[in-house]
């Protein structure tokens, strides 16, 4: 993938070709969740600034609060990766039994989410959600976390 253009200053963008691929590229995980317990499944992507896609999807555990959310995978993805800041955000969830005539809800971050998210993110990242008939969903993380604690808050130097 060649050097990706600041979506942050530029979205929304119709049919971008970045934001489609990152979206499906959450889509995709999503089908490697774990979720017998609550049986939704969700993928979640990051861009980060170098251009590279970093996914991860939901991972249950029978004791319920040790499960973790697919957003917190792709950004332990990400840090392992060793990238720090994201670009963009695709998210992707629906019931693994979901009726396929049927659009499930928008599976928009949860709370937590959101503030892991802003930890490597500005408040102009793009956030697409959706499925594989595309964007459900167009929004940034400053609209869904808006006033948000951050690591500016901690910056002492
Ligand atoms: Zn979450």
């Amino acid at each position: 993938m060649s050097e990706p253009a600041d979506y942050a200053s530029e979205f929304p963008v119709d049919g971008d070709p970045v934001l489609d691929r990152l979206l499906d590229a959450a889509v995709a995980v999503r089908a490697q969740a774990y979720a017998p317990y609550s049986r939704f499944a969700v993928g979640a992507a990051l861009l980060t600034k170098n251009g590279r896609i970093h996914v991860g999807a939901n991972v249950e555990n029978a004791s319920y609060p040790v499960g973790q959310c697919a957003e917190a995978s792709a950004i332990g993805a990400m840090i392992a990766a060793g990238d720090r800041r994201i670009l963009a955000v695709a998210v992707s969830g629906a019931p693994l039994d979901a009726d396929p005539a049927a659009l499930p809800p928008i599976c928009t971050p949860c709370g937590a989410c959101r503030q892991r998210l802003n930890e490597f993110s500005d408040p102009l990242v793009p956030l697409v959600i959706g499925d594989a008939g595309g964007v459900r969903l167009a929004t940034t993380l400053g609209v869904l976390l808006p006033h948000a604690f951050g690591p500016d808050h901690l910056d002492g130097s």
